[in-house]
């Protein structure tokens, strides 16, 4: 099948390996609350991104009407649908309800859970796409966007096709629920479609995704905010790799190495944890296996270790690192500060 002819929002990967049900709502509203009643739950865990803590206290009182049942708001901040609640967290409920994430199809989870994607159907496509094509973007674009704006995806493919641009939209790994979706620590689906475009478009808001994609894929990646109508020119990836390598070079020396894994079912990398100390060892250094749920940077403060290396999640050492008392890098970066593996082409940590 060729990649753009990939439904995209129909797309219904394997199921999470093993465990309860995962079911995938587009907002708050009454399918979610119908099919919590149906499910016949006890108590509820609910789970809500930084972004949506202002509601979380009115949203918990919803669920609790809708649905009669006990709401327990878990405070933990939550980044992404790697850490939905633990059992420990959950205050004995059975069920959760994890807003503004899809699920991650090849991580299972401990209960049932509710993944309500927050999605907004914003942005004027015929609009955005003479902002496109007013910047001078290359023909071939490749579109990767954040869940919240998916649905915004066929329309706007169809508008930029009016001015004369030809669209790729890629599938990606089992880390990837939807086709063109794109999360922060995995880019597959616009690394399928590299090779054919000469720029990606990245449609969401904020710099954190395409900062990523910026490390990901080799292309100018440009930031279309549907919602305001504003175009960002492409990040400085040239810069990033740069800073990057230093970074590596700076520590190729060094013996005593911190290999962090955390406890948060989407982040663990333990077997990668595993092989990288067995490659350090190789090289006569030493590495210890420190395990967090999540990092402080204060953690990591007096400890005789020289460097760190981190398997979770991925822009911990990218975007965080000058939070940290000693350098971190990637698993890549580990491996290039070995020698294992060259300087360029620079890898990103893909989480797979
Ligand atoms: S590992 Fe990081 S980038 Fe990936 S989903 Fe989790 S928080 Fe987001």
């Amino acid at each position: 099948m060729p990649i753009d002819s990939v439904p995209l929002l129909d797309v219904q990967p394997s199921p999470p390996t093993g465990g309860p049900p995962a079911r995938v709502f587009a907002d708050v509203g009454p399918p979610l609350f119908e099919a919590i009643r149906e499910g016949r739950h006890r108590k509820l865990a609910l789970q809500v991104p930084a972004g949506l803590l202002r509601n979380a206290h009115d949203l918990a009182a919803r669920l609790r009407t809708e649905t009669g049942l006990p709401v327990a708001l878990v405070a933990r901040a939550c980044f992404g649908a790697c850490d939905f609640p633990s059992r420990d967290e959950a205050a004995g409920a059975d069920a959760a309800v994890v807003l503004g994430h899809s699920p991650i199809p090849n991580v299972a989870i401990p209960m049932p859970m509710y993944f309500v994607e927050m999605r907004t159907a914003g942005g004027d496509p015929g609009h955005l796409a003479r902002i496109v094509d007013a910047a001078g973007l290359p023909k071939r674009l490749g579109i990767v966007a954040s869940i919240q704006h998916l649905d915004l995806l066929p329309a706007l493919t169809t508008a930029l096709a009016a001015v004369g641009r030809e669209v790729r939209l890629g599938t990606g790994d089992r880390r990837l629920y939807y086709a063109a979706q794109a999360l922060g620590c995995n880019y597959t689906t616009a690394q399928s479609v590299a090779s054919e475009v000469d720029a990606f478009l990245f449609l969401g808001t904020g710099r954190f995704h395409p900062l990523g994609l910026a490390f990901a894929v080799d292309r100018p990646v440009w930031s279309l905010d549907p919602l305001q109508g504003t175009l960002e020119p492409p990040i400085d990836r040239a810069r990033l790799i740069a800073r990057r390598q230093l970074l590596v070079a700076g520590v190729r020396d060094a013996a005593r190495w911190g290999i962090l894994v955390s406890t948060f079912a989407g982040q663990h990398r333990g077997g990668m944890a595993a092989a990288l100390q067995a490659r350090a060892e190789a090289h006569g250094r030493s590495a210890e296996i420190l395990v967090f749920g999540r990092l402080d940077p204060a953690d990591l403060e007096g400890r005789a270790l020289d460097a760190y290396v981190n398997t979770a999640c991925p822009r911990i050492a990218l975007d965080d690192f000058s939070l940290y008392p000693r350098p971190m890098l990637t698993p890549p970066e580990f491996l290039m500060a070995l020698g294992e593996l060259p300087l360029e082409p620079y890898r990103f940590d893909t989480y797979h």
